[in-house]
């Protein structure tokens, strides 16, 4: 059937100029034109079917702002098949992480509804099961930028977009520690020197400062994530 299509992202929202945007560079930008992902817009403005174009009007029950409109988004979603879960990008969605991003790069794509304004009507959610997904505890003016970071952690792992596979093996979050501390050239700079294990060439010795150095980064910055850590450690070793 399908299963040579690339992966691909079709993105839901009233301003597809926003899009690759910062996704047709670099990595990302070489893979897309490359074919190892694809992009698709649909404007939802498209689909509305007054004489203004409206996707919006005022909440029930009253207060501030508009709220997006369910038979217009309705439309745009029926009217634009493709592949992978319904996302809505929301503050009060699943926080994204690099095990949710895992989860998406590994399925066929994702369609992508970014909000604005107050957000949309809460039946069109339910309608079609979207997966509600936070970029972060802040709010932003529409899920365009959220969108863009999810799909930039997702691309950067789809296969032969990074070249190579070990620079992903060691980062961030992948063994559920965050990353030891890196050096370059000069050697010495601002009068601060490099650690001296990293010049020893004892590559079993630098392994093991690395994990100690990510061990106390965790711990000390994020002890929600070291204590995830240690309970995985102990059910692996125990
Ligand atoms: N009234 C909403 C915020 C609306 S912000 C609330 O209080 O939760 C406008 C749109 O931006 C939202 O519909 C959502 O699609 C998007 N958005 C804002 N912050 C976001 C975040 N942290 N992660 C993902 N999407 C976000």
């Amino acid at each position: 059937m399908e299963s040579n299509a690339p992966w691909r992202a079709t993105l839901l929202t009233i301003f597809p100029e926003m899009f690759p945007g910062p996704l047709g560079l670099s990595l990302a930008g070489r893979a897309l034109e490359e074919g190892k992902w694809a992009l698709d817009t649909v404007d939802i403005r498209g689909f509305a079917t007054d004489k203004h174009r409206s996707v919006d009007d005022s909440p029930f029950g009253g207060g501030a702002g508009m709220v997006m409109r369910p038979d217009v988004l309705d439309a745009a979603i029926q009217g634009s098949p493709a592949p992978g879960p319904l996302v809505y990008m929301t503050p009060r969605g699943r926080l994204l992480n690099q095990e949710l991003v895992r989860e998406l790069a590994a399925g066929p794509g994702v369609r992508v509804l970014c909000g604005r304004f107050e957000g949309v009507d809460q039946r069109l959610l339910e309608a079609h099961g979207a997966l509600e997904v936070s970029a972060g505890d802040f709010v932003l003016s529409g899920g365009e930028p959220a969108a863009l970071a999810m799909l930039d952690a997702i691309v950067r792992l789809l296969p032969g977009v990074i070249g190579k596979e070990e620079s992903l093996a060691e980062e961030s979050f992948e063994w559920g520690l965050l990353e030891y501390p890196h050096y370059t050239r000069p050697q010495v700079w601002d009068g601060r020197t490099v650690p001296e294990i990293l010049l020893s060439g004892h590559h079993e010795k630098i392994r093991a400062w690395r994990k100690r150095q990510a061990e106390d980064i965790t711990r000390q910055r994020r002890p929600d994530l070291w204590d995830r850590y240690v309970a995985a450690k102990n059910v692996s070793e125990g």
